[in-house]
């Protein structure tokens, strides 16, 4: 046993095999990895009564280095039929977005400045225009998120007020978003109403006293209801709603495609006479994460003095991630579309073609299925369509070959169904197929 002949760190972080490590993770961290794993090592050969082995040694730092590099924010293929995935960063956005937006996110901006007479200006700057024009409504405002909306209004509206809310859609959304309770946290007071299955206009009506602030509809993101089950008209109750009280929808996921099964748009619910609409910006509308409210150029006014709007505003590059891509949207552009539009635009062939692309390597093992895919990301989950799926038939257990695959660079995130490991091609981009294709090979020749 001769310490001594452990290498140093300096010797260390300038090896070859740990170079490329600089660039992933930064060199003082590196470094940081690389004495602790000195430090483990030094141990454990002192304790067994070994001599130094830096082969050995190369090896345990490696281990630790590719772990750690595991926590990096990276691309991972998604292959798990879910196109809005929240755990994968919901929506992919369009890369000319991203290019189109870096020349003002890498430079300064008139993000609050007037250029027309050089006094402060509004964050929102065209926003509101291409919002309006894109979903209908007056006026528009932009937070965090779809939480921050829904808070910032109860406080600015219902604050000490009673806010009426029908018993079917006090659910909680994704992790931790619960109607209740950020009623709760705004200081509104919740009036349920109706049943679980069952709302009408008038238990809305009759649930109003002198303190009703707001009625607040909330879109059932995550279930529904099967069988007897009815909510209130939104017309009807618009019209019958006396007028000083706000009709708030909170939309969740900015659907403005026509077609999607229990996804009513947000003009639906703006021409309905719904004074404000909230949704999130990145489910599937597709922007950056953001919260959209639209509505009343005097409601969204009051908004926009809020205190708490300090606490939800936004950095400048949501106001102009979003602006780019209302731009191709206004466009109609069919080069650059959410990627909900794009995988609705595509017939079933499409779907059968690109399994077929990657089963023929071993057609016994990789058998096509009928699926359905989802839009996922707090939309109903009634939004399935027809795909094709891969089922990988082989003797090795399914949890073993999902680890596989996710321990590829990049990692593919595929999902288990009844036992079976089911890869859905539906939600690669074009150039993943290749790729997947690849490592289901290298699996199969295992
Ligand atoms: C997703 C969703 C939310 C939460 O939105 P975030 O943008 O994640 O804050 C709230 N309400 C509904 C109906 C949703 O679908």
């Amino acid at each position: 046993m001769q310490l001594s002949q452990i290498m140093q760190v300096e010797k260390w972080l300038s090896l070859t095999e740990i170079q490329p490590y600089h660039v992933k993770l930064s060199r003082p961290i590196v470094s940081e990895i690389i004495k602790w794993q000195i430090d483990q090592y030094r141990e454990f050969i002192i304790r067994n009564n070994l001599s130094v082995d830096n082969i050995r040694l190369l090896s345990n730092i490696i281990i630790a280095l590719e772990n750690e590099c595991l926590k990096c924010l990276q691309p991972v293929i998604n292959a798990t039929g879910i196109i809005v995935h929240t755990n994968l960063g919901r929506s992919p956005l369009p890369k000319m977005v991203w290019d189109n937006a870096s020349d003002a996110m890498c430079r300064y901006s008139n993000l609050e400045l007037n250029l027309h007479n050089g006094k402060r200006g509004d964050r929102m700057g065209i926003l509101p225009t291409m919002l309006n024009r894109y979903f209908g409504g007056e006026s528009a405002l932009l937070v965090n998120n779809n939480a921050a909306a829904i808070h910032l209004i109860l406080k600015a509206f219902a604050q000490g007020k009673e806010v009426i809310v029908s018993r079917g859609e006090q659910v909680q959304i994704g992790g931790g978003f619960r109607i209740p309770e950020i009623l709760a946290e705004s200081g509104a007071i919740l009036r349920d109403v109706g049943t679980t299955n069952i709302t009408t206009v008038d238990d809305y009506l009759d649930a109003i006293t002198d303190n009703t602030s707001m009625v607040l509809i909330v879109h059932q993101s995550n279930y529904y209801i099967e069988g007897f089950s009815k909510q209130a008209d939104i017309i009807q109750l618009a019209q019958k709603l006396p007028k000083h009280i706000l009709l708030v929808v909170d939309q969740g996921s900015g659907n403005q495609l026509n077609g999607i099964s229990g996804e009513k748009t947000v003009s639906h619910y703006l021409k309905a006479g719904a004074h404000l609409v909230c949704f999130s910006g990145d489910k599937i509308l597709g922007g950056p994460q953001s919260g959209i409210i639209l509505g009343q150029k005097s409601i969204i006014n009051t908004l926009v003095k809020h205190p708490m709007m300090r606490v939800f505003r936004p950095g400048k590059e949501t106001y102009i991630l979003l602006e780019k891509l209302l731009i191709h949207y206004l466009n109609k552009d069919n080069d650059v579309m959410s990627r909900v539009q794009t995988v609705l635009n595509h017939p079933l062939e499409w779907h059968k073609e690109r399994a077929e692309q990657i089963a023929i390597i071993a057609p016994n093992q990789l058998t096509l299925i009928n699926e359905k895919y989802l839009i996922g990301g707090g939309t109903t989950p009634k939004a399935q369509f027809d795909t094709w799926a891969i089922e990988v038939k082989i003797a090795i257990n399914p949890h073993l070959i999902i680890e596989q695959l996710r321990n590829n660079k990049p990692s593919i995130i595929a999902t288990i169904k009844k036992d079976k490991v089911i890869i859905y091609p539906v939600t690669l981009f074009d150039d993943e197929l290749e790729r997947v294709k690849k490592v289901l090979q290298q699996i199969l020749a295992n």
